[in-house]
């Protein structure tokens, strides 16, 4: 692979927003360069191991298709997904494959340190590359950083946390566990009702993915005797697609802000610790988990909010609980409010009518003060209501790849962003819209 000094599009962070921004402006022919800063692509879909993808589907209608669909199809080729659920292998070669199909080229183990900006247009970002630094021209730039990073570096305008309180949702280190014995597990379950959330569905089918949360009395008695840290509420796993195998989103990491290294650091620590806590009360508590064992840990913790683009339009809380529709839409999503409470907060998932969905603007990838930065995925403009659920990967992936089609387009036209018209954007989002 060799490294030009300008590409037409240039997609900061490789998590599933910046993989499929990549995958649909290569697609269309333009040059395109996504940059990573860990070895490997995926973020928190493979950094943070979180599976399974989120419910978008309304009424038998699947909402996300597109690059998503082919994410998915390359890793059921794979035998890398099972129902909604997935391993972060999986997740990985998929993306490469589909990445290299797409013409684009992929800088990995690579942090963009600064950006150079003239008037509203970013000109090129800086990163660290073979131990110097490496300025990068671009013609349109997609933050999909997660963290806002390139808006960050580019002073341009982001906030973060809740609009009274500054909060930030909880962190959680994923982690997966082998050697389960799923028969015993949910026997124990379905004879322990009220001891796991009133929302479980006990007719448990082998052949898809399962979800078990709850064992709420094992875990007050192991906080009460101080063998679990009191930050822990519940246990929760979804099943694998290898049989007997688990993936825990448990961990509960609060007060620590996922875009500082410093509190990343301490979020490492303290995660690894509480997955250690879990493990051991599993194996020795609860049936199901005797001849368990932990696999593995994720990588890094996961990280649900940080900083947030303001763009030309912020999607609100009430945008999604009343399903909101827009001229403009480029995507759509059903998934409600889900905060997950810091220390004295708490948590709220907020569902939608039955059968309704809100549709996401174009408007909300444009920055304000930009003309050719736009942003997808976790960074998207919105509230901290709206983003809790505008931030699950089908959505982040409807989102990157809207912004992957209107770069391209702007590209080709030597326009602004501003200045290609949405229902261009519309039919090479087709499939994400309604019809
Ligand atoms: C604990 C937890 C549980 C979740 N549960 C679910 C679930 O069950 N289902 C669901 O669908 N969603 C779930 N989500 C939400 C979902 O996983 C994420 O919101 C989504 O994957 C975000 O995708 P993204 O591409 O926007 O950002 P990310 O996946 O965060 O990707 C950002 C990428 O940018 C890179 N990057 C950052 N800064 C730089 C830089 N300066 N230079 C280069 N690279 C950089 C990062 O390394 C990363 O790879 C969960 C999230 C968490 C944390």
């Amino acid at each position: 692979m060799s490294l030009c000094s300008e590409y037409d599009v240039i997609v900061v962070g490789a998590g599933i927003a910046g993989i499929s921004a990549a995958v649909k402006a290569g697609r269309s022919g333009v040059s395109v360069l996504l940059i990573e800063q860990y070895g490997f692509v995926g973020g928190m879909s493979t950094a943070g191991m979180v599976s399974p993808f989120m419910k978008h589907e309304v009424n038998g209608e699947v909402l996300v298709r597109g690059v998503f669909e082919d994410i998915e199809r390359e890793m059921r080729k794979q035998h890398g997904m099972i129902d909604n659920g997935f391993f972060a292998n999986a997740f990985r070669s998929a993306s490469y494959h589909l990445l290299k199909e797409a013409g684009c080229t992929i800088l990995l183990h690579s942090i963009i340190s600064s950006v150079t900006k003239k008037n509203n247009r970013v000109e090129s970002i800086t990163v660290f590359v073979d131990g110097r630094e490496f300025t990068i021209k671009g013609k349109i730039f997609i933050d999909t950083s997660g963290d806002a990073q390139l808006l960050f570096l580019a002073d341009l305008p982001w906030v973060k946390g809740d609009e009274k309180t500054g909060l930030l949702q909880a962190l959680t280190l994923f982690f997966r566990m082998g050697n389960i014995n799923l028969k015993k597990v949910t026997e124990y379950a379905a004879r322990n009702k009220s001891d796991f959330f009133d929302w479980m569905d006990y007719n448990f089918d082998f052949t898809k993915i399962i979800s078990v949360a709850g064992y709420f009395s094992n875990v007050k008695k192991a906080i009460q005797e101080k063998r679990l840290s009191p930050e822990v509420q519940y246990i929760f796993f979804t099943t694998l697609p290898e049989s007997g195998e688990g993936s825990f989103n448990t961990s509960n990491i609060l007060e620590l802000d996922g875009s500082s290294s410093i509190d990343l650091t301490k979020a490492e620590l303290v995660g690894r610790n509480q997955v250690h806590q879990v493990v051991t009360l599993l194996k020795n508590e609860i049936p199901g988990f005797e001849h368990s064992y932990l696999l593995e840990t994720a990588p890094q913790v996961g990280i649900r909010e940080t900083r947030r683009a303001v763009g030309d339009y912020v999607v609100s809380g009430d945008d999604i609980k009343r399903g909101s529709k827009f001229d403009d839409a480029i995507a759509r999503g059903c998934y409600g409010i889900d905060i997950h409470g810091q220390k004295d907060e708490n948590s709220r998932m907020e569902h939608l009518a039955d059968g309704d969905y809100y549709e996401i603007p174009m408007r909300a990838l444009l920055v304000k003060n930009a003309d050719n930065v736009l942003v997808a995925g976790r960074c998207i403009s919105s509230t901290r209501e709206g983003h809790s659920a505008l931030r699950i990967q089908p959505t982040s992936s409807a989102t990157g790849e809207a912004c992957g089609a209107l770069a391209a387009l702007a590209v080709q036209s030597n326009s602004f962003i501003r200045s290609i018209g949405y229902k261009k954007v519309q039919e090479l989002v087709s499939n994400n819209i309604s019809k």
